[in-house]
């Protein structure tokens, strides 16, 4: 079958066709692709056509498709059963590795989403500070919890929704949002609700309202403010956890939060998140303390494995800098093109996340993100994907390269972004 016959089929069986908002092309006022196959840097849809992926299912497969190890890993734990609702031995090799690789996390806690991360996270923190108000920051996405999907990046700022109906205003209230990198609007949200505030939840490096960098020292104000309050300090590392570097954004920018929410390339493609932390925080969860949080397919055995086999290939390969050097050359070629051909723009990356935008203003919160001309971008999308590249399908997402993309494989990149460019 081809993309229109299955997407048409599957128009009246899911929701708008889909499982997840985005991937119904919206934003891009396009016809939606159905992928079959992945391997390295590509995927192929079911039409045949073939496409440079720097969408990588949003984010996990930092080693590409199909990944050698990592499949060879799945298939022997799957071989030996798929899942047990009791402890076994992934789950130890797992925690193990997150709890040498990212420096604020002695115990781990595994879930089986980013947002059933960051909604535990949350539990813990109001659990331990017996607090109520949860401060977030304007165009950050930490999944769907009713806390933390208001004023949110990612799928809701692509579709404009200001919040979503169902969840109830008490909840919402509950939950102060500020711009990302105003220190001033933090202090002030402090000087107002004070001694109440649980918890500030931040992605370290904003990635749902495309990629936006923290301003110099704005993560060690966050770690100063909230220490100073006794408030928790929670870093949604969903995205730049074991991508920014092996302990992620904390690693690179020297900060420890106290919660650490994980998710994505945790699982190497298979559907993972975890939080973490210093024991005594970890230690107030149940069994060992009053704060319930339980999983029947939580530490399930195959994608353990396959968390364990990318970690693993993290540490022994070491790729950051190669990834950060390709990403270099991606973004400063297509900003030269996109410059020569007179458009504005401003590109901003860190590590081996990136995003286009077309604005002349600096992007540094989601105000300035917002600037960007959606409808140019909208045509880029159609563009590159008549081309054969992928990236995701709306402004306010990170494009994401991998260790599969090589140099040739940017550099055949280059050359249908540039084709793309041409027709714009
Ligand atoms: C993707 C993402 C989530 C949600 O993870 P899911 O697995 O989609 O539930 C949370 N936080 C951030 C920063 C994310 O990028």
């Amino acid at each position: 079958m081809s993309n229109r016959e299955i997407y048409k089929e599957a128009l009246k069986l899911l929701p708008g066709g889909v499982n997840s908002p985005v991937r119904a092309f919206k934003a891009v006022d396009c016809q939606p692709i159905v992928l079959v196959k992945g391997k390295g840097c590509r995927v192929w849809d079911a039409d045949g056509n073939e496409y440079i992926d720097f969408l990588a299912s949003w984010g996990p497969l930092i080693l590409g498709h199909s990944s050698p190890v990592v499949i060879e890993a799945v298939k022997k734990a799957v071989e030996r059963g798929l899942s047990f609702g009791l402890t076994n031995p992934y789950e130890v090799q797992l925690a193990s590795l997150v709890v040498d690789m990212i420096p604020s996390v002695e115990v781990v806690r595994f879930v089986n989403s980013g947002t059933e991360a960051t909604m535990s996270a949350i539990r813990l923190a109001r659990g331990i500070t017996r607090r109520k108000y949860v401060l977030k920051f304007e165009g950050c996405y930490h999944g769907h919890y009713d806390s933390l999907l208001v004023s949110a990046g990612s799928g809701v700022a692509t579709f404009g929704i200001p919040g979503t109906p169902g969840i109830p205003e008490e909840i919402a209230n509950l939950t102060i949002v500020v711009p990302f990198n105003s220190e001033e609007a933090v202090r002030s949200a402090f000087e107002k609700y004070g001694n109440d505030i649980a918890c500030v939840i931040v992605e370290p490096v904003a990635g749902n309202m495309g990629v936006v960098p923290p301003k110099e020292g704005f993560l060690s104000f966050l770690r100063d403010i909230t220490k100073n309050h006794g408030s928790l300090l929670i870093f949604d590392e969903v995205i730049t956890g074991f991508r920014l570097s092996e302990g992620g954004a904390q690693e690179l920018f020297g900060i420890d939060p106290d919660i650490t929410c994980l998710g994505k390339i945790l699982g190497g493609g298979m559907p993972v998140g975890a939080y973490g932390g210093r024991r005594e925080i970890m230690s107030q969860i149940a069994p060992e303390g009053p704060v319930y949080q339980a999983g029947t397919l939580s530490g399930n055995p195959v994608a353990m494995a396959a968390g364990v086999a990318t970690l693993q290939q993290l540490k022994d390969q070491n790729p950051y800098r190669e990834l950060e050097t390709n990403t270099k050359t991606l973004s400063e070629s297509i900003a030269t093109l996109l410059s020569d051909k007179g458009i504005a723009h401003r590109i901003n990356y860190v590590g081996s996340m990136m995003t286009v935008f077309f604005t002349e203003k600096k992007v540094e919160d989601f105000e300035s993100a917002k600037s960007s001309d959606t409808k140019l971008f909208a045509k880029f999308f159609k563009a590159l994907l008549k081309e054969g590249v992928l990236i995701p399908p709306s402004q306010f997402e990170a494009w994401f390269v991998s260790t599969a993309h090589k140099k040739e494989d940017i550099s055949q990149a280059l050359e249908r972004i540039e084709k793309a460019i041409r027709d714009l």
